[in-house]
């Protein structure tokens, strides 16, 4: 096993998931100077509906969205667990009561199809793994809009995901304090929609978290 984790460290050698550079050996997820150097999220007291309240690592910026995109379009899933890793010590910190329940944003069944995997979902596997909760899916997609990204203007963004989620397990749901995963929040609109079904289904709370953010 030694032998392999060394094999497999020389092949491929860990690198900074934000700016590609091979990691020192006492570096983990992102080399020091991005660990200095990357734009911290910083949550306050910002309110977006229907969410209690929002988390993300990074601002949506610079080196933060390069990574992302190879992440989301490049097939970096590797990340997920260097992602997972920062998010969950940032969820530590601030909501150290947990949660009972952590689940994900989901893509339409086309959409990983076509991708191979669902990022969101690995990156709620490994913030699960973190805190000690098995990730469940929660919600679908019932109905195929259009790319939230293509649309500007918050009003649109929220018409455009209105009743596209569905829950899944409404018994899974009811009285459950939830933390809500995806990966890029912008006007908080997805999210909104999905804690919006979350709650109408009986959640009690519904907290977002994403790896970067783009809501100032
Ligand atoms: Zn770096």
């Amino acid at each position: 096993m030694k032998l392999l984790h060394w094999i497999l460290n020389a092949l491929f050698p860990p690198k900074c998931v934000l700016c590609g550079k091979i990691l020192e050996k006492q570096e983990l997820d992102l080399c020091r100077d991005c660990r200095v150097d990357a734009p911290e999220y910083s949550s306050g007291k910002r309110k977006l509906q229907f969410l209690d309240s929002f988390a993300a690592v990074w601002y949506y910026e610079g080196n933060v969205r390069r990574s992302l995109l190879r992440y989301k379009f490049h097939n970096a899933r590797g990340y997920a667990p260097s992602y997972g890793r920062l998010l969950a010590m940032k969820l530590l910190r601030e909501h150290p009561e947990g949660f009972d329940a952590i689940t994900w944003v989901p893509v339409s069944p086309l959409r990983k199809f076509r991708r191979g995997y669902d990022q969101v979902e690995l990156l709620a596997k490994a913030v699960g793994q973190e805190l000690g909760i098995t990730p469940v899916s929660l919600l679908k997609k019932v109905r195929n809009n259009r790319q939230q990204s293509r649309i500007t203007g918050t009003a649109e963004r929220r018409a455009n995901v209105l009743g596209v989620y569905r829950v899944t397990d409404a018994e899974a749901v009811r009285g459950k304090r939830i933390l809500l995963l995806d990966d890029i929040l912008t006007t908080g609109a997805t999210a909104g929609e999905c804690a919006r079904v979350l709650l109408t289904a009986g959640a009690e709370e519904v907290h977002c978290a994403v790896i970067a953010a783009s809501y100032k």
